[in-house]
Protein backbone atom coordinates (compact mmCIF):
# COMPACT_ATOMS: atom_id res chain seq x y z
CA UNK A 1 0.00 0.00 0.00
CA UNK A 2 0.80 3.61 -1.02
CA UNK A 3 -0.10 4.91 2.17
CA UNK A 4 1.33 4.94 6.05
CA UNK A 5 -0.50 3.47 8.28
CA UNK A 6 -1.88 6.56 9.66
CA UNK A 7 -2.22 8.09 6.41
CA UNK A 8 -4.46 4.98 5.70
CA UNK A 9 -6.22 5.22 8.79
CA UNK A 10 -6.87 8.65 8.37
CA UNK A 11 -8.46 7.93 4.83
CA UNK A 12 -10.75 5.04 6.43
CA UNK A 13 -12.16 7.53 9.10
CA UNK A 14 -13.55 10.25 6.92
CA UNK A 15 -16.49 7.71 5.65
CA UNK A 16 -19.25 6.63 8.01
CA UNK A 17 -18.75 3.04 8.11
CA UNK A 18 -21.52 0.96 6.25
CA UNK A 19 -20.99 -2.27 8.45
CA UNK A 20 -20.65 -1.18 11.88
CA UNK A 21 -22.07 2.39 11.46
CA UNK A 22 -19.69 4.33 13.14
CA UNK A 23 -19.46 7.91 12.17
CA UNK A 24 -16.61 9.35 10.39
CA UNK A 25 -14.02 10.21 12.64
CA UNK A 26 -14.25 6.70 14.85
CA UNK A 27 -12.76 3.64 14.47
CA UNK A 28 -14.62 0.47 13.83
CA UNK A 29 -16.75 -0.98 16.87
CA UNK A 30 -17.24 -4.67 17.22
CA UNK A 31 -20.12 -6.61 18.17
CA UNK A 32 -19.46 -6.39 21.99
CA UNK A 33 -18.62 -2.65 21.89
CA UNK A 34 -14.81 -2.53 21.55
CA UNK A 35 -12.62 -0.73 19.14
CA UNK A 36 -11.99 -3.15 15.79
CA UNK A 37 -8.45 -4.23 15.51
CA UNK A 38 -8.91 -3.02 11.98
CA UNK A 39 -11.55 -1.43 10.01
CA UNK A 40 -14.08 -3.11 8.03
CA UNK A 41 -13.44 -4.23 4.24
CA UNK A 42 -17.10 -2.53 3.28
CA UNK A 43 -15.59 0.43 5.11
CA UNK A 44 -12.50 0.93 3.58
CA UNK A 45 -12.34 -0.32 0.18
CA UNK A 46 -14.69 3.32 -0.18
CA UNK A 47 -11.08 4.04 -0.46
CA UNK A 48 -10.09 4.27 -3.88
CA UNK A 49 -5.84 3.27 -2.88
CA UNK A 50 -6.63 0.88 -0.26
CA UNK A 51 -9.46 -1.35 -2.31
CA UNK A 52 -6.80 -3.94 -2.74
CA UNK A 53 -5.93 -4.36 0.36
CA UNK A 54 -7.04 -7.64 2.51
CA UNK A 55 -6.61 -5.67 5.99
CA UNK A 56 -6.47 -2.21 7.36
CA UNK A 57 -5.21 -1.47 10.92
CA UNK A 58 -6.47 0.69 13.89
CA UNK A 59 -3.59 2.03 14.59
CA UNK A 60 -2.12 1.50 17.95
CA UNK A 61 -2.92 5.49 19.38
CA UNK A 62 -6.46 4.36 18.55
CA UNK A 63 -6.90 1.95 20.80
CA UNK A 64 -7.90 -1.16 19.47
CA UNK A 65 -9.22 -4.05 22.05
CA UNK A 66 -10.24 -1.15 24.07
CA UNK A 67 -13.90 0.35 24.77
CA UNK A 68 -15.38 2.53 21.65
CA UNK A 69 -15.41 5.61 21.68
CA UNK A 70 -16.39 8.30 19.17
CA UNK A 71 -13.44 10.28 17.92
CA UNK A 72 -13.72 14.06 16.75
CA UNK A 73 -15.70 15.25 14.44
CA UNK A 74 -14.10 15.46 10.87
CA UNK A 75 -14.19 16.56 7.30
CA UNK A 76 -16.08 14.16 5.15
CA UNK A 77 -15.00 12.33 2.64
CA UNK A 78 -16.30 14.32 -0.93
CA UNK A 79 -18.94 11.79 -2.44
CA UNK A 80 -16.89 9.20 -4.64
CA UNK A 81 -16.74 9.62 -8.35
CA UNK A 82 -18.86 6.74 -10.19
CA UNK A 83 -16.15 4.51 -10.08
CA UNK A 84 -15.42 1.55 -12.44
CA UNK A 85 -16.69 -1.19 -11.54
CA UNK A 86 -14.62 -3.74 -8.94
CA UNK A 87 -13.99 -7.41 -10.65
CA UNK A 88 -13.36 -10.39 -8.26
CA UNK A 89 -12.14 -13.42 -10.24
CA UNK A 90 -11.90 -17.06 -8.81
CA UNK A 91 -9.80 -19.21 -10.40
CA UNK A 92 -9.83 -23.60 -9.52
CA UNK A 93 -8.59 -26.54 -11.05
CA UNK A 94 -8.09 -29.73 -9.47
CA UNK A 95 -4.75 -30.63 -10.13
CA UNK A 96 -2.65 -29.48 -12.91
CA UNK A 97 -0.84 -26.09 -11.96
CA UNK A 98 -0.53 -25.14 -15.37
CA UNK A 99 -3.75 -24.57 -16.16
CA UNK A 100 -4.60 -22.36 -12.81
CA UNK A 101 -1.50 -20.07 -14.24
CA UNK A 102 -3.22 -19.79 -17.10
CA UNK A 103 -6.85 -18.94 -15.66
CA UNK A 104 -4.65 -16.05 -13.15
CA UNK A 105 -3.36 -15.03 -16.54
CA UNK A 106 -6.49 -14.52 -18.32
CA UNK A 107 -8.30 -12.72 -15.03
CA UNK A 108 -5.42 -10.22 -14.32
CA UNK A 109 -6.06 -7.18 -16.79
CA UNK A 110 -9.72 -7.43 -16.06
CA UNK A 111 -9.72 -8.57 -12.20
CA UNK A 112 -8.94 -5.96 -8.92
CA UNK A 113 -8.34 -9.20 -7.06
CA UNK A 114 -8.00 -12.93 -7.80
CA UNK A 115 -8.90 -16.04 -5.83
CA UNK A 116 -7.36 -19.15 -6.91
CA UNK A 117 -7.22 -22.43 -5.58
CA UNK A 118 -6.55 -26.31 -6.41
CA UNK A 119 -9.62 -28.06 -4.93
CA UNK A 120 -11.52 -31.19 -6.12
CA UNK A 121 -14.72 -30.95 -7.65
CA UNK A 122 -15.95 -33.41 -5.72
CA UNK A 123 -14.89 -30.83 -2.32
CA UNK A 124 -17.61 -28.79 -1.56
CA UNK A 125 -16.22 -26.55 0.54
CA UNK A 126 -14.06 -23.96 -0.94
CA UNK A 127 -12.47 -21.27 1.59
CA UNK A 128 -10.90 -19.54 -1.45
CA UNK A 129 -14.13 -18.99 -3.24
CA UNK A 130 -15.84 -18.14 0.17
CA UNK A 131 -13.31 -15.32 0.54
CA UNK A 132 -14.18 -13.94 -3.16
CA UNK A 133 -17.81 -14.20 -2.52
CA UNK A 134 -17.50 -12.60 1.02
CA UNK A 135 -15.48 -9.43 -0.34
CA UNK A 136 -18.08 -9.28 -3.44
CA UNK A 137 -21.03 -9.24 -0.28
CA UNK A 138 -18.64 -6.76 1.75
CA UNK A 139 -18.20 -4.43 -1.42
CA UNK A 140 -22.19 -4.87 -2.13
CA UNK A 141 -23.17 -3.37 1.01
CA UNK A 142 -20.44 -0.30 1.25
CA UNK A 143 -21.88 0.39 -2.77
CA UNK A 144 -25.44 -0.90 -3.10
CA UNK A 145 -25.58 1.11 -6.17
CA UNK A 146 -22.83 0.05 -7.71
CA UNK A 147 -23.24 -2.66 -10.45
CA UNK A 148 -21.61 -6.09 -9.35
CA UNK A 149 -21.41 -9.72 -10.89
CA UNK A 150 -20.76 -12.41 -8.71
CA UNK A 151 -17.38 -13.89 -9.05
CA UNK A 152 -17.50 -17.16 -10.79
CA UNK A 153 -17.41 -20.57 -9.87
CA UNK A 154 -16.28 -22.31 -12.51
CA UNK A 155 -12.86 -23.03 -13.70
CA UNK A 156 -13.86 -22.68 -17.34
CA UNK A 157 -15.60 -19.52 -16.91
CA UNK A 158 -13.27 -16.72 -18.51
CA UNK A 159 -14.30 -13.08 -17.92
CA UNK A 160 -16.85 -11.98 -20.33
CA UNK A 161 -15.36 -8.98 -21.18
CA UNK A 162 -11.63 -8.67 -23.02
CA UNK A 163 -9.08 -6.52 -21.57
CA UNK A 164 -9.66 -2.78 -22.30
ZN1 LIG B 1 -16.90 -0.66 10.75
Amino acid sequence: MDLTPDQAANAVERNDCPKCEVPAGSACRTRSGKCATKYHTARFILVPALREELDVLVPEDRGPGRTWKQGPPVEAAPAAAAAKPIRIGYARCSTASQELASQRAALEPVCKRIFSEKISTRIKTRPELEKALKLAYDIKEAAPTRRSSSPSTSSSAWPATPPS
